[in-house]
């Protein structure tokens, strides 16, 4: 049977060492509550390095110890932790991935080191992973990850979770080594972000670093699809509903409230982190104090921050910053009685987290760029008595769920201050209204609900990929058409051009047939019982020029034309071309907006190139002209298609689909074989007998039975038919 791996940077333990005894601790967080309902059964199991240096002597020791818990560690030495995991990880990805570029460092030695502790992950996972097993990646530390095994267990089933923000192309693009990067990730099935805006950012980076192919949110990679989707990240809300009624908590929050008394309480809570906007926050606090002086002796803010990464210079200074600005409020506005500001630079059991957040009248979640931040999620599930106010950030994954909230930019100190009076004056009313909304959406997604929705996708796209691969043209394919062949007397093979013999270049014009093809044609040729017809949308006298010396037949322009072996060309009789006034002006207005687009000209039909356009303005071009174009052409009976990099507009009398049903019309082949790749072959696969073998050449997504991956694969297949 198979089963489920999970792969984190950190396995969901904390392991102490007192006295040559190691300690172990399992993690309360919300991810590895949601993940034990997974890795805990059966065979299943949690990768992950265990958080600490451990010497040789002890790993064996550690692993067995582990073993019983379904956890299996990655042992990381100190230098593969500062460099992959301080370096590459925090220095490089976590500041690029949350907008702040000035401070990626772009160190070889980090990257290297990055590269060997995802291949130390790998042979991890490859010593317990088998065939038909389900992986589950999470996040930034690990991006190479998915790729490197992949390429050992091609047919397992990988997801891959990023927990941090996917930046804009400008951003990532900064990356020296962002092409591996996207590769790695796209060794996954399924690549989850937590916002909508997550996934437009990775799907367009994608795009415009790797030759990849996109329809919707569907990234075609080489031979693979894989799925790049939202899945918002929900905490453990039954457990913070739970805390606010247990009597610890309970006891806790009537001392806090003997402290604070009627104080309304303003509650910030943070890992200390340049994204999490703990300055500017401060900033928007100073302002109400100093323009509302009403509020001295009524409000406090609650400041915890969490000690995090402070080997970093960076992080020393935002340290050095926030203490500064704390003191100097509380000195400004403190009276006998009074703080402004009561701040935490550490961390708090949950129980003491419960009742701050069941208590405070207002919650300031205001990151510069966040995920998600389960902080505003926590602090919603604790409100029982659904009142309180959460102002949150924009730029949190979170605002896009939590619309109830009164939601800031953290740039605009003035907005956010307003917000604070806003919330320090809202009636209860109001307050119940939005937080019942928002706790309905809380306790709905939450943890387990988003491992769900994951896994369920994961296995759906899975099953969707397994589906399309048995469309692939095996060699027990090959073998079984072969004998179809020989059984045969009367053979036709319908050939598309481009795409299918050929690859495409930039000049269509140079896309000439190459000696290989020439000899491969003959070969077909030397077999009487063969008839081999090309049909294209290539301008005819293209295709004569090429081909007219051969013994085969000629189908051009879509059909408009056709050419038996040894005769001319005969147009298709009664199409007029007068709608090429109308539409070549309209297809000029185009290409004189668009630098690298050209106008082709065949007998019946205009086609409009973008293969040399500036990538994504083509496509925007393209769409522009299709949807101005839909009522002209459906007017005049024309007929728009969206090719490869190309929108052709001809008469709709003509198709090639029509084209080769003619063509077999009374002559009784016992054999069809069709091949095409694009947007027009459809026609010829719809209209061609159901026992013709049709195949769609770079996609699955067809009309066709079967499908080949690229041109090679199709000469590869006309090559073995024959011998
Ligand atoms: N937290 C904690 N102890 C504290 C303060 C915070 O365990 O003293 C937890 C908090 O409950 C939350 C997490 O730290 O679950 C912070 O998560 P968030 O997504 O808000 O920010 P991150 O640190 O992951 O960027």
């Amino acid at each position: 049977m198979s089963k489920t791996i999970i792969v984190s940077n950190r396995l969901p333990i904390k392991i102490t060492k007192e006295n040559k005894d190691y300690e172990f601790k399992i993690s309360e967080g919300g991810l590895a509550t949601g993940l034990g309902s997974i890795y805990r059964e059966g065979n299943n199991v949690w990768i992950g390095w265990c958080g600490m240096e451990i010497e040789e002597k002890d790993q064996e020791l550690i692993s067995n110890k582990l073993h019983d818990k379904n956890l299996s560690p990655v042992f990381l030495t100190e230098e593969e932790i500062h460099f992959y995991y301080e370096g590459f990880s925090n220095e490089t990805l976590w500041p690029i991935f949350h907008y702040v570029s000035t401070y990626a460092q772009y160190d070889q030695q980090y990257w290297d080191h990055y590269k060997k502790v995802n291949e130390k992950f790998k042979t991890a996972v490859l010593a317990i992973a088998e065939p038909g097993d389900i992986i589950w990646i999470h996040d930034y530390q690990l991006l190479l990850l998915p790729q490197l095994i992949r390429d050992h267990l091609p047919n397992s089933s990988i997801g891959f979770f990023q927990h941090i923000p996917f930046p804009s192309f400008e951003l990532f693009r900064l990356i020296p080594w962002r092409a591996e990067l996207l590769n790695g990730m796209l060794g996954s099935d399924l690549i989850g972000f937590h916002t909508y805006d997550d996934v437009r950012h990775f799907t367009s980076s994608a795009t415009r670093i790797l030759p990849v192919q996109t329809a919707a949110n569907v990234i075609h990679k080489g031979d693979r699809n894989i799925t790049i989707d939202a899945f918002p990240m929900g905490i453990d809300a039954q457990k913070f509903n739970a805390l606010t009624l247990s009597k610890d908590v309970i006891k806790r929050k009537e001392e806090f409230n003997h402290l604070v008394g009627d104080n309304k309480i303003i509650l910030s809570i943070d890992r200390l982190d340049y994204s999490k906007g703990i300055v500017q926050r401060l900033m928007a606090f100073d302002e109400v104090l100093a323009e509302h002086p009403e509020y001295i002796n009524k409000i406090s803010l609650h400041m915890i921050v969490v000690p995090s990464r402070d080997s970093i210079p960076q992080y020393r200074d935002l340290r050095d910053d926030i203490d500064k600005l704390v003191g100097n409020i509380n000195s400004r506005y403190r009276t006998a009685a009074w703080h402004p500001i009561h701040y935490f630079y550490r961390s708090f059991p949950i129980e003491d987290l419960s009742a701050l957040y069941s208590r405070a009248n207002i919650c300031l979640v205001t990151p510069m760029r966040d995920g998600m931040n389960l902080v505003s999620k926590e602090f919603i599930a604790s409100k029982t008595d659904e009142t309180g106010v959460l102002i949150l950030s924009e730029m949190a994954g979170a605002s896009k769920e939590l619309i109830d909230a009164i939601i800031v930019n953290p740039n605009n100190l003035g907005e956010m201050s307003r917000a604070i009076v806003q919330a320090l004056e809202m009636s209860e009313d109001e307050q119940k209204s939005r937080m019942i909304s928002l706790r309905d959406i809380v306790n709905k997604f939450d943890i387990n609900h988003w491992v769900k929705i994951f896994m369920d996708q994961l296995e759906e796209v899975k099953a969707h990929e397994k589906s399309r691969m048995a469309k692939h043209v095996s060699n027990d394919l090959i073998r079984a058409f072969k004998n179809k062949l020989h059984k045969a007397k009367k053979r036709v093979f319908f050939l598309d051009y481009d795409g299918t013999l050929v690859n495409f270049k930039s000049n269509p014009l140079e896309a000439s047939p190459d000696s290989e093809l020439y000899q491969l044609i003959e070969n077909l040729n030397k077999d009487k019982k063969n008839q081999i017809v090309i049909i294209s949308g290539r301008k005819h006298e293209t295709l004569g020029s090429w081909f007219g010396h051969l013994p085969l037949d000629l189908i051009a322009e879509h059909g408009a034309w056709q050419k038996k072996f040894g005769e001319d060309w005969i147009e298709t009789p009664n199409l007029s071309d007068k709608w090429k006034i109308t539409v070549r002006p309209m297809l000029e207005s185009y290409s004189d907006r668009t630098p690298g687009s050209f106008i082709e000209e065949k007998r019946f039909s205009l086609a409009w190139h973008y293969r040399k356009v500036e990538k994504g303005l083509g496509e925007l071009r393209a769409n522009e002209l299709i949807s101005n174009m839909r009522y002209l052409t459906r007017e005049k009976g024309l007929q728009l298609l969206p090719g490869n990099k190309v929108v052709e507009i001809k008469n709709s009398e003509i198709n090639k689909g029509k084209a080769a049903s003619n063509y077999i019309f009374g002559k009784d082949y016992d054999f069809i074989l069709a091949m095409g790749d694009d947007h027009t072959d459809e026609d010829i696969f719809e209209h061609l007998p159901e026992e013709a073998i049709t195949i769609k050449v770079g996609s699955s997504v067809s009309e066709a039975k079967y499908y080949l991956r690229d041109v090679e694969e199709v000469r590869n297949l006309l090559h073995e038919v024959i011998s």
